[in-house]
């Protein structure tokens, strides 16, 4: 036996999480508040806002973030970091905002250059965070990564460094009350997509394979649920944070850096543009590794690849439209990637126009 983990963050679950646990927001004198149009406005931002008015802590809100965040806009919230010399940074959102927290919270105290920030040496500082997701997908509240729209690469780009690791995370589902129909679908299936490719990655491990396997039972057990708008959404909370803590071992793979040419171009949504190729990824899969994937189908208990790949159909409804040269296009862009590296099969360029055309358009 060989292997290591790493999990540095505290996490605390529960109703009314962020307001019994006051004391835990005094890592700092001045915070500055990361969040979204919307994200905020669902309880969650009040709660801090009580939080840090009884701590007597100042706060700067920077909620410019919009979804699938860019490399200008974590820009622009460190420059409001610096010039309001705050000490930390809280995340109030989904994945976006959480993302973009991350960033600023490293672009705050080290001066790098666009090229830089995505390069492997970004130093080991960033101001520390703390996390509170008002999706149940990403799970970014307990990974080291940080996800940004890079225009000049024409998709979106990994941030990774164990000081993205947020110090806090505190999950209370009372905050996803009036999220929307196709979010929470896209985001449970965002988290599937991590535990299913955390057992298809060539970092998986014993250990986030049991982290996995528990994830995606409790996501599976929600389907139905979700079809009719009646999920546990208490349940797909704690299911997405397992899936960060199972990709903040293992990465993504190829269903990930397939999906964001999808995103890039199409505007789809991040969540939505795994479960379209997630079905077509474990068939190619099986080919090779079908042990690993008979693994995950049991652990969903049904049968086969088929079976697994109508899940998703039946909750994604209608598929977008792609042309051929399109697919194409992104199969190049994707051939490059860590995520097509880190799967446990790595398909070649031939092979990922050959997904992206079994699940786009045949
Ligand atoms: P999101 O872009 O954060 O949010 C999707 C939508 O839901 C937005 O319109 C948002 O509004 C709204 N929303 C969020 N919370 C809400 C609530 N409680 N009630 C009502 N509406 C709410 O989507 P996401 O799927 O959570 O995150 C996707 C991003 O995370 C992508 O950029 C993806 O690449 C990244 N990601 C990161 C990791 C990681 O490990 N770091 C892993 C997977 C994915 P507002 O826009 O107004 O906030
Ligand atoms: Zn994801």
């Amino acid at each position: 036996m060989e292997f290591g983990f790493y999990m540095p963050t505290r996490v605390k679950i529960g109703k009314n999480c962020v307001l019994k646990n006051s004391d835990d927001f005094k890592i700092g004198t001045k915070a500055l508040i990361v969040t979204g149009k919307s994200s905020a406005v669902n309880g969650a931002l009040d709660d801090v806002l009580n939080v840090l008015n009884k701590n007597n802590t100042e706060f700067v809100i920077f909620d410019k973030v919009m979804s699938n965040p860019t490399v200008e806009c974590v820009y622009e919230g460190a420059e409001v970091a610096v010039e309001e010399e705050v000490d930390f940074v809280i995340a109030i959102g989904g994945g976006s905002p959480m993302d973009a927290a991350k960033a600023v919270a490293l672009l705050a105290v080290s001066d790098l250059d666009r090229i830089q920030l995505f390069g492997s040496d970004i130093g080991h500082r960033a101001l520390p965070m703390i996390h509170i997701p008002t999706t149940a997908g990403t799970g970014s509240e307990v990974t080291p990564y940080s996800i940004l729209t890079n225009h000049e690469k024409q998709t979106k780009k990994s941030i990774a460094s164990d000081c993205l690791f947020p110090q806090y995370a505190f999950l209370d589902a009372k905050y996803m009350q009036s999220i929307s129909h196709d979010v929470m679908v896209n985001t449970a299936i965002d988290a599937l997509s991590h535990s299913v490719e955390g057992m298809l990655s060539v970092k998986a491990n014993i250990m986030s394979d049991i982290v996995a396997a528990e994830a995606i039972r409790l996501i599976s057990s929600q389907f139905k649920n979700l079809k009719e708008g009646i999920a546990d959404k208490e349940i797909l909370l704690y299911a997405a944070m397992l899936g960060g803590v199972v990709i903040s071992q293992t990465k993504t793979t190829a269903v990930h850096a397939m999906g964001y040419p999808l995103t890039y171009f199409k505007n789809i949504d991040h969540g939505r543009a795994n479960g379209l190729l997630l079905g077509e990824f474990m068939k190619y899969t099986e080919k090779y590794e079908p042990l690993r994937v008979k693994k995950i189908l049991s652990v969903m208990g049904i049968e086969n690849t088929a079976e697994f790949k109508n899940i998703f159909i039946e909750l994604l409804g209608k598929r977008d439209n792609f042309s051929v040269d399109e697919l194409e296009m992104y199969s190049y862009i994707s051939e490059d990637t860590g995520g097509v590296k880190n799967s446990i099969h790595r398909p070649n360029v031939d092979e990922i126009l050959e997904i992206y055309t079994k699940s786009l358009i045949d």
